[in-house]
């Protein structure tokens, strides 16, 4: 049976790259709730066409919605036998608080917390803001995200620590480092 991970992390720290990386190391499917509402805004199912609004605003599309998404990926025998690492999910305490029903029966091994300071994230979106001498829409919408991140994951982050899931990992540094720290911390969680 495949490792079941949770990764946390501000968007813009870089966590998309580390969690296709990740689950080619652990040899399992990748859940990125993210890509798979752009998916399905691309195609223009219903659920891409109600999700859009949330999405393009910045704001996080209702629980409901994304609970009733990932319920029906997790419940899937395969997934369950395979093992998977989520990405973006969950975002809020109540979406955490489902999680753990869902997989009540084959239960998260590790959540890793990456850590990349507010700060950060906010140079670099500066950075190429003034590289390209411009602000447009789509960059006011990932301060919108990092705003309404913050807001709502702090809960969720004190949520798995004070249930003791909940592993930090410092994301600053160059990729592979980063990579090597989130293996080793994983590895550590997973031998205990
Ligand atoms: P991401 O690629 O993870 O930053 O997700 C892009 C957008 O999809 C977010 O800004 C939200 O609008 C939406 N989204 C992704 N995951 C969730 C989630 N777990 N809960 C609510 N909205 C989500």
């Amino acid at each position: 049976m495949g490792v079941r991970l949770v990764i946390l992390g501000r968007p813009g720290a870089g966590k998309g790259t580390q969690c296709v990386d990740l689950a080619a190391h652990y040899a399992v499917p990748h859940i990125s709730t993210g890509d798979m509402l752009r998916r399905s805004v691309a195609a223009g199912t219903p659920l891409g066409r109600e999700a859009k609004s949330y999405m393009d605003s910045g704001g996080l599309v209702p629980d409901d919605v994304i609970i009733g998404v990932v319920a029906e990926v997790l419940g899937d025998p395969e997934f369950a036998e395979q093992g998977w690492l989520l990405d973006g999910f969950p975002r809020t305490v109540p979406q955490a608080d489902e999680l753990s029903r869902i997989t009540a029966d084959a239960p998260i091994q590790v959540v890793a917390n990456l850590e990349v300071p507010r700060e950060v994230v906010l140079e670099r979106i500066a950075g190429r803001r003034a590289e390209e001498d411009r602000a447009d829409d789509a960059e006011d919408a990932v301060l919108i995200r990092l705003d309404v991140f913050d807001r709502y994951i702090l809960p969720v982050v004190e949520w798995y620590r004070s249930r003791g899931e909940l592993v930090d990992v410092d994301g600053v540094g160059a990729p592979a480092e980063v990579f090597d720290r989130l293996v080793k911390v994983i590895d550590e969680q997973l031998a205990s």
